[in-house]
């Protein structure tokens, strides 16, 4: 059983919300449009104006499987759900271009009036909720920092509050959720923003259709930043 590749249209995954937005303008200055929005239409399979080209819409952590496995030939994850995939499953994905888009910064963040700093002179054991659980034990055994992490999936600014941690690693891009928390940022651990990944396989066997799109989103993603 064979599949006939070439009449396949190439399939870029991404997820919806501000990655889908931010894309938008890349493919547009490919010359590409997306005539629906994953939002209205609830589809998952997206076309695009580009008859070798679809979108599919699948969750933020999910992009990096889908690409590994060659569900889809290439997708944009932001550098927070790479790190967490990699230290999972490995590497073997080819992260060609930093698209500029979507950017953060994943931080330390506690409950106002709590003493980071001097919790951790004293070498207090600090109690962390996070998503980024990778990411998170990484930073503090940096550090030297000794950590229980407590694995949440959301809503991680109501951890210090009511008592589930002392600490939280989110992402902040303004700083308003964690106000209006009454949180206040005490460590950046490192910028974020989101990359183009690409199946290995799709890339030596359609690299004729791949590397023109490649191409167009780094010159799109430069000439944006
Ligand atoms: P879900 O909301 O479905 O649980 P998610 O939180 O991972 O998933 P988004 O909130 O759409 O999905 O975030 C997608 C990506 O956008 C993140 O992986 C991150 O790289 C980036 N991102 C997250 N929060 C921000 C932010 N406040 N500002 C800019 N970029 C962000
Ligand atoms: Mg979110």
């Amino acid at each position: 059983m064979s599949t006939p590749t070439l009449d396949k249209p190439l399939t870029l995954a991404l997820s919806k919300g501000r990655i889908f937005e931010e894309t938008l303008p890349l493919l547009a200055e490919a010359g590409i449009d997306v005539p629906e929005n994953p939002e209205s239409s609830r589809k998952l399979i997206l076309p695009t104006s580009d008859p070798g080209l679809r979108l599919i819409i699948v969750r933020a952590s999910d992009v990096p499987t889908y690409v590994q496995y060659g569900a889809a030939d290439f997708g944009i994850a932001g550098k927070d759900v790479l790190f967490e995939h990699s230290a999972e499953n490995g590497g073997g994905l080819y992260q060609p271009v930093d698209l500029n888009i979507a950017r953060c910064r994943l931080c330390v963040a506690v409950r106002e009036g709590f003493d980071y700093q001097e919790a951790v002179l004293q070498g207090s054991r600090l109690r962390v909720a996070t998503k980024y659980v990778q990411a998170a034990r990484e930073h503090f055994a940096r550090k030297g920092v000794y950590v229980d992490i407590i694995k949440l999936y959301g809503s991680m600014e109501l951890a210090p509050l009511v008592g589930l941690a002392d600490a939280i690693v989110d992402l902040v891009s303004t700083g308003g959720t964690l106000r209006a928390n009454h949180l206040v940022e005490v460590e950046e651990i490192v910028p974020i923003s989101s990359r183009l990944i690409v199946n290995q396989a799709s890339l030596k066997t359609r690299s004729r259709d791949l590397q023109p799109l490649i191409d167009a989103f780094a010159r799109a993603s430069h000439s944006s930043a």
